[in-house]
């Protein structure tokens, strides 16, 4: 490794330290085990290198919001550490014809928030599976507006069964649970606890959709508190991102 390469690393290693930390002092505060919640590393914005670093690091799984830009990420990553292979997650608002391009490097889906969007992965991995490119069904959860402002993404608390009964009579799609971002200006911990009454009322009807998608930097561990199983950071793993990046 370069020295660049080196300073990066104990940096990385340093952050995710940190963010351990935090994970299981929220675990303990809230009488959870450590290993019912997941870390995913959301690398939008950093390079490929970074991603590496973070599977060296032990970071098993990787997020990330514009298929555009982690197609060729994921490709590169799986070129620098041929077996390391990480979990890729789909944490981003995704268009339909999207869909194609999302199943050749996503193995989870996270921001599923209409039927046609579950129909049109559906078709994708079809697609796929006749062109030999994926034999497992594509794990997905939906995505949940908490405050119901779809226009930031997710379906309405309402609408959540209705859109879990039509993901479960698509073929080859696999649905996990439920995903949230807390909305601008509500306090996290509030908005949290609506997602949990969701995600317990989806188990009750689908008991294998048991992930709880909620927490990032700044929130994590108001969402650990409130049942996630699945905190998506970026920021506290990698630094800021540019000013006009997403
Ligand atoms: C960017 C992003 C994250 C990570 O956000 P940080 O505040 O950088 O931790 C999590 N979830 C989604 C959907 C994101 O787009």
């Amino acid at each position: 490794m370069t020295e660049p390469d080196i300073a990066r690393r104990k940096e990385l290693a340093a952050a995710i330290a940190e963010v351990e930390e935090r994970i299981a002092a929220a675990c303990a505060a809230a009488g959870r085990a450590r290993d019912e919640v997941r870390l995913i590393g959301i690398t939008k914005t950093f390079p490929a290198a970074d991603a590496a670093l973070l599977t060296d690091l032990g970071l098993r799984n990787l997020g990330e919001n514009r298929d555009q830009e982690a197609g060729p990420k994921a490709a590169e990553v799986a070129e620098l550490r041929p077996d390391a292979a990480p979990r890729w997650h789909m944490v981003g608002r995704l268009q339909r014809n999207k869909a194609r391009s999302v199943v050749r490097w996503a193995d989870e889906v996270q921001s599923v928030d209409s039927a046609r969007l579950a129909d049109a992965l559906g078709r994708a991995m079809a697609a796929a599976r006749d062109a030999g490119e994926r034999t497992e069904p594509l794990d997905v959860l939906i995505q949940v507006s908490l405050d119901g402002d779809t226009a930031r993404g997710g379906t309405p608390l309402g609408e959540v069964r209705a859109l879990a009964d039509h993901i479960t009579h698509v073929g080859e799609l696999r649905l996990r649970g439920v995903m949230a971002v807390a909305p601008l200006g509500d306090d996290p911990g509030t908005a949290f606890a609506r997602l949990a009454q969701a995600a317990e009322s989806l188990r009750a009807d689908y008991p294998e959709a048991d992930v709880v998608s909620a927490g990032m930097s700044h929130d994590l561990d108001q969402a650990i508190r409130h049942g996630s199983t699945c905190v998506r950071v970026g920021t506290a793993l990698l630094g800021r991102r540019g000013l006009a990046s997403p």
